[in-house]
């Protein structure tokens, strides 16, 4: 897998604002963000799209759902709600080959036909 920006953002090289990180795991705020609170959960793995997610995975995918919860308490969205997203591909508008899940929140969100 080519290096990505998330790979730099791992590795130190590009900043970013970090809201939390474990050995496995890492997640920094959107640098174009949908809502209030926009952070990206990413698995330090470099594992490209969802399609590339291998059953053996399965323990850290939930981890960065938990990540996630984690966060979403830290922010104060918990309560009200929030949205946790995976893009995949084209169609998913996927634009960064690192995958990564999106927690949104903050306001009031609409609906997900695109
Ligand atoms: P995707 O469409 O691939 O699911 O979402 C990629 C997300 O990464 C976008 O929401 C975009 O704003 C965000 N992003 C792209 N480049 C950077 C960057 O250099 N830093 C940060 N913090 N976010 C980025």
């Amino acid at each position: 897998m080519s290096d990505t920006i998330f790979s730099k953002i791992i590795n130190r090289e590009l900043p970013a604002d970090i809201v939390y990180e474990d050995d496995q795991l890492l997640a920094f705020r959107d640098i174009n963000p949908q809502a209030p609170v926009h952070v990206l959960v990413i698995p330090k793995a470099e594992i490209a799209t969802v399609n590339d997610i291998e059953a053996g995975q399965a323990e850290l995918i939930g981890k960065m759902v938990l990540a996630a919860q984690k966060i979403a308490a830290d922010e104060g969205i918990a309560d009200d709600g929030y949205r946790l997203v995976f893009n995949c591909n084209q169609h998913g508008c996927q634009v960064v080959f690192h995958l990564h899940m999106h927690l949104l929140g903050g306001k009031q969100l609409r609906g997900l036909a695109g």
